[in-house]
């Protein structure tokens, strides 16, 4: 069975991106068969994984506004990772769907078609753009799974209660598979009273909308934290993720322990312990730099003159 996953946060800046790439980069490592769908039009996850948008061919793009198949737009990155890119032209397709008939169900359909076609995936993680238009209406159509990434500051709960209401109307109207699994605290500050404080109020905030079938009755805070790491903020321009770029760091095991815990293992980290007031926030680095060279992205071609 396949958990098709959108990774969803209508603000920008809260680790959608990363969580998305990341998460998808420990499971396939795991061995299961992981497609990655970027469907916000700046094209961060394509570039993350190590793809020019636009240079390999046909995006997202072309599978929204054209039907074109997903095999189509399909690269494999690693192995059991595929990514289906972004393109900036996907922001157009906002505006040239408006007058589609079945317009959010487009990706459900193709997606299905993809996997009677070809072998089916263990996981689709989508990465949703920083809006709730046509193209995450079309994310939330074709998952089972939200995986809400949330930044613990003071301001993190804001704009939540708007993000249940689009996923209690999809679920209540297209989708009723559709489930928010869990909140993924992203750039956290172990050690901070503020990251012990906004965990408390967002578990105050779902117990009091926790109503018997609504998409999050069972929504839980992810134990596994992702810890700010500056590893995380490095490997994009890299083309890689943790995994190829920093294997070692922080953030490859915290997002090591968010794949095991999503799959029921018991999570992997020292975070629960140390959201006392009282310790001083850890340090973001692991250590010095080690040397590395960016490599060529994949479909770069090796002659490219240097910029
Ligand atoms: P979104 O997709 O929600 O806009 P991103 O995943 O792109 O958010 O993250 C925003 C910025 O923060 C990026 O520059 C990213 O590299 C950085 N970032 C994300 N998570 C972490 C982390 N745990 N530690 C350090 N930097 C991070
Ligand atoms: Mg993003």
């Amino acid at each position: 069975m396949t958990r098709r996953i959108a990774v969803l946060n209508q603000k920008g800046g809260v680790g959608k991106t990363t969580t998305t790439v990341n998460l998808a980069a420990a499971l396939a490592h795991e061995g299961h068969r992981t497609l990655v769908l970027d469907l916000d039009p700046q094209a961060h996850a394509t570039l993350h994984l190590g793809l020019m948008p636009g240079r390999s061919g046909p995006s997202l793009y072309d599978v929204l506004t054209q039907g074109l198949p997903l095999k189509d737009v399909r690269r494999q990155v690693a192995d059991n990772l595929f990514i289906c890119g972004s393109h900036i032209d996907l922001a157009a397709a906002e505006v040239e769907l408006i007058g589609t008939v079945g317009r959010e169900v487009i990706l459900r359909d193709l997606l299905a078609a993809d996997e009677a076609d070809d072998a089916p995936y263990d996981f689709v993680l989508m990465d949703c753009p920083p809006s709730l238009g046509i193209l995450t209406l079309n994310a939330l159509c074709a998952a089972q799974e939200v995986f809400i990434p949330l930044q613990a500051h003071f301001l993190a709960l804001h704009g939540l209660s708007k993000l249940l209401e689009t996923i209690h109307l999809v679920s209540k109207r297209v989708n009723r598979d559709l489930r928010v699994s869990g909140v993924v605290l992203c750039l956290y500050d172990s050690g901070t009273r503020l990251g012990a404080e906004v965990i408390d109020d967002l578990e105050r905030f779902f117990e009091a909308r926790r109503q018997a079938h609504s998409p999050w009755s069972d929504a839980q805070i992810f134990k596994s934290r992702i810890r700010r790491n500056i590893r995380l903020a490095e490997c994009p321009s890299f083309g890689q993720s943790i995994f190829q770029y920093a294997p070692s760091s922080r953030g490859a095991a915290d997002y090591s322990s968010l794949a095991g815990e999503i799959q029921g293992r018991p999570p992997t980290g020292s975070w629960a312990s140390t959201d006392s007031a009282t310790t001083a926030p850890e340090p973001d680095s692991d250590g010095e730099l080690p040397a590395v060279t960016r490599p060529a992205r994949v479909d770069e071609p090796s002659s490219a003159p240097a910029a």
